[in-house]
């Protein structure tokens, strides 16, 4: 199998929600299909891409220009890419959807309630930010924006990381963006 055409993967949701799950599983089924491809995990581009940047709104859509602007790049060559980033404002998502092109844009906004996500507690984050030892903290203190149009959105909380990813991978299928091959049956 071969990709179609480039897109954009674009993961939105909170810290814990389920982004690098998504993207990793996504990535690990690509690779299954031969479907080279690149991940621009928002960790990763923190202490490369965008080291020294803080979390003021100004720095955190100047982070998402870097993403948008290698995704682009990316893109319009026909290698897809995933994201997995916070990106907390409408109006930047937006602007990064609109250069790369609606049509190879694909917004998954991964959702659980705020509950769940300080039981989860991945990284040990939400209760240092509900004891204010981390400012500018998405979704404590600090704004998140969530999607209006999004493509698909996914609940972590309610479904299992494949029933996530069976409703993202299906999304790439309707679009045509990979085409899955059936085996052929001899005789
Ligand atoms: P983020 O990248 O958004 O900060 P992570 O992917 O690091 O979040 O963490 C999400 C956690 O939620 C993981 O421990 C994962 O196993 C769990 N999880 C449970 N259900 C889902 C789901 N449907 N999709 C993604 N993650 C899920």
């Amino acid at each position: 199998m071969a990709s179609a055409k480039g897109f954009t993967l674009w993961f939105t949701g909170l810290s814990g929600a389920g982004k690098s799950t998504l993207a990793e599983e996504i990535s690990r089924r690509l690779n299954e299909q031969g479907v080279g491809h690149e991940i621009l995990d928002g960790d990763v581009v923190r202490t490369n891409l965008s080291k020294g940047l803080g979390f003021s709104r100004e720095d955190r859509d100047t982070n998402i220009r870097r993403i948008g602007f290698v995704a682009e790049l990316l893109t319009r060559n026909d290698i897809p890419v995933i994201t997995a980033a916070i990106s907390p404002y409408r109006a930047v998502r937006e602007e990064v959807r609109r250069k790369i092109g609606g049509e190879r844009f694909v917004e998954v906004f991964v959702t659980a309630s705020l509950d769940e996500l300080v039981r989860r507690d991945v990284k040990g984050l939400y209760a240092k930010a509900l004891h204010g030892e981390i400012k500018n903290f998405t979704g404590v203190s600090d704004p998140y924006e969530a999607p209006t149009k999004a493509d698909v959105t996914v609940n972590s909380e309610t479904e299992t990381v494949e029933e996530s990813a069976d409703r993202i991978w299906n999304h790439l299928i309707d679009r045509e963006f990979i085409r899955v091959e059936q085996a052929v049956l001899q005789g």
